[in-house]
């Protein structure tokens, strides 16, 4: 392969989060398919990035320090990547710990919920289910799954967990400004993730980019497995107009999503090494470390 045909995937779950590889795993998935850099971006955790960054050593692949925080809006959620993490960005790692807290209480009402229903279901079968430290709705999907109570993912998320489903509560979720300036703060590289997932009515995407760019919004995910073509020229056209760096990642979780591949996400997926590089010039200009 040319060296200008290589690949990467800036958007990445592993088993700290809802993934299923542990981070060594993913990077080494990440390397045997040929690419030139993957970043770990699991929700509300950094506690895979050591393990994984150390693969990336040994290996010879560029591993990014990342993580994705959900937002809320008066519209629906938005999803916050941060890339280039420093290595204990601290008022980051306290919100994040607290946002984890959060998700245990919330669990443990889903939890309590699915016995009320009449379900056999423990926490300690959830947390056994989860090997990290971020445990959310796909742990609790797991153990209905595995014991029998739905037939796939998707009929788990419409019956119960989704937020149609009978066993559902709302997550907590901290205010995209805050998630914005909290990782600017640590000296990251924020991206807005898969901005087109949900039709926003027109504008309001707009007024939003303008909106957070004044607390340090950097990037926009202009791939993404979930993105058309059409969507991905939306995207490179609000980052041109607002002046915003471009990121694109496959949002991989292992076999928890398994039609979407390391790099390639339903298979047509191919985000070029020059997306890569263009992040890093702009870090560069802006005096950021890579
Ligand atoms: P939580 O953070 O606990 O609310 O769980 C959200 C995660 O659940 C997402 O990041 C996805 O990984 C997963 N998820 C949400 N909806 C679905 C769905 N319909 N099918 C499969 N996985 C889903
Ligand atoms: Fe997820
Ligand atoms: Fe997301
Ligand atoms: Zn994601």
């Amino acid at each position: 392969m040319k060296e200008s045909m290589k690949f990467i995937d800036l958007h990445t779950h592993s088993s700290a989060s809802d993934g299923t590889d542990s981070p060594a795993q993913l990077v080494a998935k990440a390397h045997a398919a040929g690419l030139a850099a993957v970043a770990i971006t699991d929700h509300d955790t950094l506690s895979g990035l050591d393990e994984g960054q150390q693969a990336g050593r040994d290996l010879g692949i560029e591993v990014v320090r990342g993580c994705e925080i959900s937002t809320g809006t008066e519209l629906g959620e938005l999803h916050i990547l941060g890339l280039w993490l420093p290595q204990n960005p601290q008022p980051l790692l306290d919100r994040l710990c607290w946002l984890r807290e959060k998700r245990a209480e919330r669990n443990v009402g889903i939890v309590q919920k699915l016995q009320d229903l009449g379900y056999d279901i423990s926490m300690e079968e959830v947390l056994a289910a989860a090997r990290g430290e971020s445990v959310g709705r796909p742990h609790i999907a797991e153990v209905l799954l595995r014991k029998g109570f739905a037939k796939d993912v998707r009929q788990v998320f419409r019956e119960f967990l989704g937020s149609r489903g009978k066993a559902y509560l709302p997550k907590t979720v901290l205010e995209p400004e805050e998630s914005v300036s909290l990782l600017a703060s640590a000296g990251a590289t924020v991206c807005l993730a898969h901005p087109l997932l949900w039709r926003a009515p027109a504008g309001w995407l707009d007024t939003m980019v303008a909106r957070l760019k004044d607390y340090g919004l950097s990037a926009i995910e202009a791939y993404h497995s979930e993105h058309s073509e059409a969507d991905i020229r939306t995207c490179l056209a609000l980052a041109k107009r607002f002046d915003l760096g471009v990121s694109g990642g496959s949002d991989y979780h292992g076999s928890n999503k398994p039609t979407i591949r390391l790099g390639q996400g339903y298979g047509g997926l191919r985000v070029s090494q020059s997306v890569y590089e263009g992040l890093k010039q702009r870090r560069m200009s802006a005096g950021l470390d890579i």
